[in-house]
């Protein structure tokens, strides 16, 4: 099966060639272009820009991705698109499109979620078989999912506030470094002293897998403040310092939690037990190492995807597409756009004409 897919649910226009089978696919060719430059003055994304954005991009990001693959229209045999979550906008700009492709080359039409499209990244990566445990850490979701199938997930706890990246990113802008804050902060806190500074570890007494990180961001800002307000500034040393602490913080949190998620995910005994992780905080070499350690004690494989597979990507969605269409399952020009759809109420009905 070969499978173009269009992803616009973010502040990245993505499209993607993906050919094979459920659980040994490659990918034929994956355009992403990013909207940074558009959204940097506003400190942030604006709806508006991207979905426009994205309505002008996408064509093009199509052809790119065709010619990439060295193949046409008559090659593929479906579409698949991001129908949700994300901003509506965006996501209504990709599904234009493709249901525009789709009525126009009479191809079957696949609405995937964005989330089900991380979460099955690493079969396509790696094959993985089921059920495997997958750390979703982005700048926009942190979560615990159980995946047992192509359309069977459980979520086993999540942020109750902000995601990690999103407190990476408004850490670097408490302390003045570029976005976006993951590197930045992480290129500090490599010269840092992480126990300078001890910053919370929240929910780690309460039971369960769910996480918080907005308490974190608040100490920080004291922690800073602080510092400013007894000298004037602050120095490069206690800049890295302050990274360095926020970063340990979080990799503690992350590291116990993944702790509980994978002993529960160990309880039905999986013959060949995995903890993947996916999205840009998995580019975090401290977090990486310390999931590593965390899934070597429990006897589990750990799978971190190459970046360009973990964050936003059209790959991701013509491989989940995939999976979809390989059961036979099509969208029909009815397909909706939806801003919310969490991945365990993620069954084959969309709104609107899923079959
Ligand atoms: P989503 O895809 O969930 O809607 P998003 O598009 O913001 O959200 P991604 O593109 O997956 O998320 O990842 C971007 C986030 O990853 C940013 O918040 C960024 O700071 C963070 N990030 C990137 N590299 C690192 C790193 N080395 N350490 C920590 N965080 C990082
Ligand atoms: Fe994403």
């Amino acid at each position: 099966l070969t499978i173009l897919a269009l992803e616009s649910s973010c502040d990245d226009t993505a499209a993607a060639v993906v050919r094979g089978r459920p659980g040994a696919a490659q990918v034929l060719a994956s355009v992403v272009q990013g909207q940074d430059d558009l959204h940097q003055a506003f400190g942030g994304v604006v709806p508006e820009i991207a979905a426009r954005a994205h309505a002008e991009r996408l064509d093009i990001c199509v052809k790119q991705a065709l010619t990439q693959a060295n193949l046409t229209f008559s090659d593929i045999d479906a579409v698949a698109v991001t129908a949700g979550p994300g901003l509506i906008g965006g996501v209504l700009s990709g599904v234009m499109c493709a249901k525009g492709i789709a009525a126009g080359t009479g191809l079957p039409l696949v609405g995937v979620n964005h989330l089900a499209g991380h979460a099955l990244t690493p079969r396509l990566t790696d094959g993985i078989g089921f059920p495997y445990l997958m750390l979703l850490v982005s700048g926009g979701h942190c979560q615990f999912l159980l995946v047992r199938g192509p359309e069977d997930f459980s979520r086993l706890g999540g942020t109750i506030d902000d995601a990690p990246g999103e407190a990476f990113d408004k850490t670097a802008r408490l302390l003045g470094l570029p976005q976006p804050g993951g590197p930045s902060v992480q290129a500090e806190a490599e010269n840092g002293d992480p126990t300078r500074f001890a910053f919370p570890r929240p929910l780690l007494d309460r039971p369960g897998c769910d996480l918080s990180f907005s308490g974190l961001k608040t100490a920080l800002l004291r922690a800073r403040d602080a510092l400013i307000a007894d000298k004037g500034g602050l120095t490069e040393q206690d800049r890295a310092d302050l990274c360095a602490s926020f970063q340990a913080a979080v990799v503690d949190v992350l590291a116990e939690k993944t702790r509980r998620a994978l002993e529960v995910y160990l309880t039905d005994k999986p013959p060949e037990p995995v903890l993947a992780v996916a999205g840009g905080v998995a580019a975090n070499t401290a977090i990486r190492a310390s999931l590593e350690t965390v899934s070597a004690d429990v006897g589990a494989r750990f799978i971190a995807p190459p970046l360009a597979l973990c964050t936003d990507n059209a790959a991701m969605i013509a491989y989940t597409g995939l999976e979809r269409f390989a059961t036979g399952k099509t969208d029909d020009l009815t397909l909706a756009a939806r801003p919310r759809w969490p991945l365990d109420t993620a069954s084959p009905a969309l709104v609107g004409g899923g079959k």
